[in-house]
């Protein structure tokens, strides 16, 4: 019988891989990886080794998670080393308590290598602390995820001056986070950052408030929104305005600018 790992990939730089995740992809008989897995990650794979595209994003279903745990359990059967490869950390926000679910049922030995989630990650390329002491006693990370028409999440819970929001898979929800988030109580001023594809080539960064949040054209995935005083550093010269579902990129409007300041 062989070992399942269930290893984080981080946010897509290899270099942000563990040295244990590297060595165990290296040597994987097969490689089970989720879309977001960068190739860069994936091309260190060896090439005898099987590598299958698992991948599934909210609405692009190719494989099941059943299909998926089945799979798991089923190469571990036949080979000495399955890896399960998860972008970021492999806990976070990534269904890996049906996929261990399954491998304990089953008597597969497994084991978790943790990576580098996306808010952590994002943090660092923003250059923002996601608990500056002056700013923030807390992080939460939460998703604007619905399951079954469901929110996964109620800001109501979290949302405080003194609290950092990380938010996984916004998917273009801002209008709907922003409203939620000035209606439990945060100002509107509240800086927020958008990180998109964080420690990828193509990364871009946005900045705006909750206020410009509501109308802001949706960036693409993967990007993480952080909403929380600690932001507001991340305001520099290179920074860009999040886009405004009616303005360019480039347009950078002058209400946003100020509160931001801190003048409001
Ligand atoms: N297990 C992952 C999260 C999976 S949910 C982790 O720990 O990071 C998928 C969401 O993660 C994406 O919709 C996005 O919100 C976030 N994400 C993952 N990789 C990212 C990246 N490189 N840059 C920005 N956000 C990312």
């Amino acid at each position: 019988m062989g070992k399942v790992y269930l290893i984080g990939a981080g946010p897509g730089d290899p270099e942000l891989l563990t040295l244990k995740a590297a060595r165990l992809i290296q040597n994987a008989d097969v490689v089970l990886h989720d879309a977001l897995v960068a190739d860069a990650v994936l091309d260190l794979a060896r090439p005898q080794g099987l590598l299958v595209d698992v991948g599934k994003r909210a609405g692009d279903r190719r494989i099941s998670q059943q299909d998926i745990n089945r799979m798991m359990v089923q190469f571990a059967t036949t080979v000495a080393t399955v890896v399960r490869l998860k972008g970021g950390d492999p806990l976070v926000f990534g269904r890996a308590a049906e996929e261990m679910e399954a491998l304990r049922m089953a008597g597969v030995e497994f084991e978790v290598v943790p990576g580098i989630t996306a808010a952590v990650a994002s943090a660092a390329q923003a250059k923002i602390s996601l608990t500056d002491r002056d700013k923030a006693g807390a992080v939460v990370f939460l998703t604007a995820q619905h399951k079954n028409g469901k929110k996964l999440t109620d800001l109501a819970q979290f949302a405080s001056e003194r609290t950092t929001l990380a938010i996984y898979m916004p998917n273009g929800r801002y209008a709907e986070i922003a409203d939620e988030a000035i209606t439990v109580g945060l100002s509107r001023w509240t800086p927020c950052l958008i990180v998109l594809n964080a420690s990828r080539p193509n990364q871009e960064t946005y900045w705006t408030n909750l206020d410009s949040l509501r109308s802001a054209s949706r960036v693409k995935s993967p990007s993480l929104l952080i909403i929380g005083e600690v932001a507001r550093a991340h305001r520099d010269s290179t920074s860009t305005v999040a886009p405004q579902a009616t303005q360019t990129l480039t347009t950078q409007s002058t209400d946003l600018h100020s509160p931001l300041g801190g003048t409001q």
